[in-house]
């Protein structure tokens, strides 16, 4: 019997890649539900499974954020539950907090957070009737410690940290696992697909003078730490795959290689501004912060 295994947001980067490895699994040990909101976009998948679509794949219609195309996707299952759910769809947002609109911030918690939750509340009374299976998440590093202009995104992630940690502790006696896979960068087009707080660059020079400079410094930060650090796709896979086969997979796991001044840092020590202040000099160089006012 084949390991059913349904991914969200397959039609590009992690969920795309994942769907692709299973699928094409010489042992054809799985069944993969390749799940994404336009199956015309389903082609790059295909494509690279050679053109056709094998006995172990499906494709599937689902938006994460749309209640009914979630329940249309379980009957699409035909009775079948998922052994392994991997809940990958996510869309990112970096921005000064003052450029993200109401309808952006409701845009990414719609589907980082309760597209997520929706996704789990869909397939999990099958799963526990089981007694059996795995939940993988894909979280980020920006779900373990904050990060300049992606507050909206952290925040985002801080809550789906907290959901899979509570919900962690109820699946245990039904021997359902839970694992966050918290990425930093990967060369996906995860940027590119990022929401666009402000397309035309308007807000932007409305902003004052010494936040758009710090803006601008991050964003080259940022375009030097993919050069630098980002990972490629299959380095992330390999944790999935890993989290797939371990008897007992951990809770979280991190793929990325976090930069040395913030790697002895972890979240949850006991004074954050050391972070704060290590986060800051890693981005911007030390000495820059305001003196404190007494
Ligand atoms: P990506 O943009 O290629 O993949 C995200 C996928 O989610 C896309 O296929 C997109 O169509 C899908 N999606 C968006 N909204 C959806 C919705 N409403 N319903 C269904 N699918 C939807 O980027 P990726 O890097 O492959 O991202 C995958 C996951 O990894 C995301 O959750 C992201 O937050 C996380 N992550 C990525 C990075 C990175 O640097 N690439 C770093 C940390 C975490």
């Amino acid at each position: 019997e084949k390991t059913t295994v349904l991914i969200t947001g397959c039609s590009s980067g992690i969920g795309l890649g994942l769907a692709v490895r299973l699928a094409a699994d010489a042992a054809r040990r799985f069944k993969v539900f390749a799940t994404m909101r336009d199956l015309a976009k389903g082609e790059q998948l295909l494509e690279r499974l050679g053109g056709r679509c094998p006995d172990t794949l499906e494709l599937l219609q689902l938006d994460v954020t749309d209640p009914r195309s979630l329940a249309a996707a379980v009957r699409c299952m035909r009775g079948r539950h998922p052994d392994v759910l991997v809940c990958n769809a996510g869309v990112g947002l970096m921005a000064p907090l003052e450029m993200c609109s109401e309808q952006a911030m409701r845009a990414v918690f719609e589907v980082n957070v309760f597209g997520t939750a929706r996704t789990i509340q869909a397939f999990l009374p099958a799963m526990k009737r089981h007694r059996a299976g795995r939940i993988l998440v894909s979280s980020s590093v920006g779900g373990l410690q904050g990060l300049p202009f992606n507050a909206v995104y952290c925040a985002s992630k801080f809550a789906l940290e907290g959901l899979c940690e509570s919900l962690a502790i109820v699946l245990r006696p039904f021997n359902i696992h839970m694992t966050l896979v918290e990425c930093g960068p990967v060369h996906t087009a995860f940027m590119d697909n990022a929401w666009r707080a402000d397309p035309d660059g308007r807000e932007l020079r409305a902003l004052d003078a010494e936040t758009q400079q710090l803006y601008r410094r991050y964003l080259q930060h940022c375009t030097q730490l993919f050069l630098d650090a980002a990972q490629e796709v299959d380095e992330v896979l390999q944790v999935f795959l890993e989290a797939i086969a371990a008897p007992r997979p951990p809770l979280r796991c991190i793929t990325a290689r976090l930069p040395a001044p913030l790697a002895r840092l972890r979240p949850g020590g006991p004074d954050g501004a050391d972070y704060v202040r290590a986060m800051h000099d890693f981005v911007f160089g030390p000495g820059e912060a305001a003196e404190e006012q007494p």
